[in-house]
């Protein structure tokens, strides 16, 4: 049975009130950290414990911490970003709305880490309920002496807030959520300056996922060392994993990194395999903006060795036989699906989402709808193909934050491997109809000339 860090005790009964989580041996890790730890043992642990941000990005936490500044007398901020958006990732939620007493208490330790004293929870707006869930466990800590002057006796002053976006998904990029948090519109800022210099307020600011923010909660409690023996290589510990699509258990599952493709999709411990006995068509492991793999790629690298659920194998091949763990969104398509369709649905998304400022994001997503769109409903032209791959490429990498490279990403992907599938579209357009799922097959085509 594989080792949960996070999710251990999400099957207690009422684990989400404090007395319960206390009971289960919550707020021991403060408890320790605060009476035997100086905030740069507790750097140390996280930077021994290999942790790396489960936002996305997968940078190495302990050195993203190192990086604060600290002028005399200036306040430096903790911001958790729980702005959660990517289509198919929603286990910051889960985490949230089950244990929300594992994310105060991280971010209790991370505060006392880097030295700050008032720290903020940035939640996504349609997380409504989650902020509710929130305010009241936050309500307890400080009723409890866990938040506010002086936690326990220690000297150490926490004020802990929570505010929530507007419905953004850029307000998760970790510039536009602090543009966002100072009441403004959240428009990324050109870096450098870097936030961990000047961030919110002009402070030095460190910008974290909920799930990183939690896993120091179980390094501080069992070490550094510990969480590192967890997992494989540089990818250790273990993570949170949203599972949707054509699966039988679509859910969150907490993995240790190092497990194979294989058994995540096909074991009764995880997914469960593909729904309705169908075959597999392809999968998204780590968000909408990381690149599809076709069904040959899911399971095996190009190399024909096994995909493993970390960070290096996920890439290995880069983006032409490679995609990402990105943020643990694992999208799983059936030999139903219409790649065209999914990849004119993502366009359609970060075409929506794009703040508009810098121009190839702007223009590009727009017109990558539009291209996806006419070859999705039976109008495009084969020259649509090589005009879609153009406009990705002239996105990629000429953006101001990573949003244009997370609307090219997929785009490339799809036209790489079903490339096939596009032509298919200009060809045979009837081949690939509207069902009332609005996906289709030429099974349904069929159906509708029986
Ligand atoms: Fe805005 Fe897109 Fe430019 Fe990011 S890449 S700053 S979302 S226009």
């Amino acid at each position: 049975m594989a080792r949960k860090l996070l999710l251990e005790n999400a099957h207690i009964e009422g684990i989400r009130n404090y007395d319960v989580y206390r009971k289960n041996g919550g707020y021991r890790a403060v408890e320790k950290a605060l009476k035997s730890m100086s905030p740069d043992d507790v750097v140390e642990e996280v930077k021994k414990s290999g942790l790396r941000g489960r936002g996305g990005a997968g940078f190495p936490t302990g050195m993203k911490w190192s990086f604060i500044a600290k002028p005399e007398g200036v306040p430096r901020h903790l911001l958790c970003n729980a702005d959660e958006s990517e289509p198919g990732t929603f286990k910051d939620r889960y985490l949230m709305e089950t244990v929300p007493h594992l994310l105060i208490e991280g971010m209790i330790l991370s505060s006392y880490a880097l030295g700050c004293n008032s720290s903020f929870i940035y939640i996504r707006g349609e997380y409504m309920y989650v902020l509710q869930i929130l305010e009241k466990a936050i309500a307890e800590a400080y009723a409890n002496g866990w938040l506010g002057k002086n936690i326990q006796g220690s000297g150490f002053d926490l004020d802990l807030f929570v505010s929530p976006g507007a419905g953004a998904y850029i307000c998760g990029e970790e510039t536009a959520l602090i543009e966002s948090l100072e009441g403004k519109r959240g428009n990324p800022r050109m870096k450098p300056p870097f936030p961990a210099v000047s961030g919110l307020w002009n402070r030095p600011t460190v910008v974290n996922n909920v799930e990183t923010i939690s896993a120091v909660v179980p390094i501080v409690n069992d070490g550094g060392d510990a969480y590192a023996a967890i997992g494989l290589g540089k990818s250790t510990g273990t993570k949170l994993i949203s599972a949707s699509g054509n699966i039988n258990r679509p859910g969150v599952y907490e993995i240790e990194l190092g497990v194979s493709v294989e058994e995540f999709l096909y074991s009764d411990q995880y997914c469960g395999g593909i729904k309705n006995g169908k075959k597999l068509k392809a999968c998204v492991p780590g968000g909408s903006s990381v690149p599809i793999l076709p069904h040959y790629l899911v399971c095996k690298t190009a190399n024909g060795e096994d995909r493993l659920m970390t960070y290096e194998s996920l890439s290995d091949g880069g983006f032409a036989t490679g995609s990402m763990l990105g943020s643990g969104g694992f999208i799983v398509y059936d030999e139903d699906q219409c790649i065209v369709r999914n990849t004119w649905n993502f366009s359609r998304f970060y075409h929506h989402e794009s703040c508009g400022q810098c121009s190839p994001c702007r223009e590009g997503t727009g017109w990558m709808e539009k291209v996806l769109h006419r070859l999705e409903y039976g109008h495009g032209k084969m020259e649509d193909i090589d005009l879609l791959w153009d406009i990705q490429r002239q996105i990629e990498g000429n953006t101001i934050c990573p949003l244009g490279d997370a609307a090219a990403w997929p785009v490339a992907a799809a036209i790489r491997h079903f490339r096939e599938e596009f032509e298919w579209h200009v060809n045979e357009p009837k081949r690939c109809l509207e069902s009332n799922y609005g996906l289709v097959t030429e099974k349904v085509f069929e159906k509708v000339n029986a």
